[in-house]
């Protein structure tokens, strides 16, 4: 299967390099307004390549993006000294009139997967300018903050994050939401396990771990400038979703009808993922506090959203 990228910077080039060490597509073509660094990512990437697969990856202008299955859009510019965030939003949003036009013409029947920031706004943003049914306009949501939820719950409770079954819910940002109250280490509820083996997972545990995921990307941007090799991944995951058709569980942003009395806003929640992108929504069971938390994040997209002249 072959992948298309737009925007070779550090996000789509890592989504790159993780799918290539993935395996899984055949062909993945870099695309950016900077050919010589799409070429540079392309050539880079593609070393690494007879270690692990046989993926053909090549840089490229629009029309190579021609039977891409997929294209990955992690395309955009970055905050001015001075500049709001609705201004960056807004050249954003800019970037992907043009961006979507080109790939819908060069490959009309891919499914969009969005991971430039904003991601939630950005998904509507791509979605309307598509044309797309909401299904196929995908944007990565909480999908790394849920990896980020398993792997503190797990760290704490001294199992894999594969078997802590739990879901940040909403805006892929500060108003983001733990869903607590419905979380599993394999079929058991998180408190009776902690009890269980004799750990505690009181206020303060849930605390500091709601810290951690919360304010994970600061951290990181603090030390190093940018998070990119953990949502590379996450893109490759819902890439390998989709590719292998596999109906899987992930939580991604889409344009959804209605969340918490909320209507037409993109945020995530759990969905199942498959060949032909998002197949099913899932909106799990919450306690009064986390509804109400869910619900002020999706009010707070949907404001932003309007804010943006479509
Ligand atoms: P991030 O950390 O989000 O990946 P970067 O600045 O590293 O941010 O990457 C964003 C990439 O998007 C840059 O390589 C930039 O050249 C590219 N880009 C910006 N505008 C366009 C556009 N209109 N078309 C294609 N690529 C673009």
């Amino acid at each position: 299967m072959k992948i298309g990228i737009v925007g070779a910077g550090m996000v789509g080039s890592s989504a790159g390099y993780a799918l290539a060490m993935m395996g899984g597509v055949s062909e993945i073509v870099l695309v950016d307004r900077n050919d010589a660094l799409a070429r540079a990512q392309a050539e880079d990437i593609s070393h690494a390549v007879p270690f692990v697969s046989a993926t053909l990856v090549r840089s490229g202008a629009y029309h190579d993006l021609a039977g891409a299955r997929i294209v990955i859009l992690a395309a955009g510019v970055s905050q001015k000294p001075g500049e709001t965030r609705l201004e960056l939003l807004e050249r954003n949003a800019e970037v992907f009139r043009k961006v979507v036009e080109a790939v819908r013409n060069a490959a009309p029947d891919a499914i969009l997967l969005i991971a430039t920031n904003p991601v939630d706004i950005m998904t509507h943003v791509a979605t309307k300018l598509s044309g797309l049914p909401p299904q196929r306009v995908i944007g990565s949501g909480t999908i790394l903050d849920t990896a980020r939820f398993r792997s503190l719950v797990g760290r704490h409770l001294g199992i894999s994050p594969q078997s802590v079954h739990a879901y940040v819910l909403g805006e892929h940002g500060d108003s983001e939401v733990l869903a607590w109250s419905n979380a599993r280490a394999g079929s058991i509820g998180l408190e009776t396990f902690a009890d269980q083996i004799g750990k505690r997972l009181d206020a303060t545990v849930r605390q500091s771990i709601d810290d951690g995921v919360r304010n994970a990307a600061y951290r990181i941007i603090s030390g190093k400038g940018a998070t990119y090799y953990g949502i590379g991944a996450g893109l490759a995951r819902i890439v390998n979703a989709i590719a292998r058709d596999q109906r899987d569980v992930l939580s991604v942003s889409i344009v959804t009808d209605m969340v918490e009395g909320v209507t037409d806003v993109a945020l995530s929640v759990p969905r199942v993922i498959g060949a032909d992108g998002v197949l099913a929504d899932l909106f799990p069971e919450l306690d009064r506090d986390e509804q109400a938390a869910l619900r002020k994040s999706a009010m707070l997209i949907k404001e932003a959203t309007e804010s943006l002249r479509l």
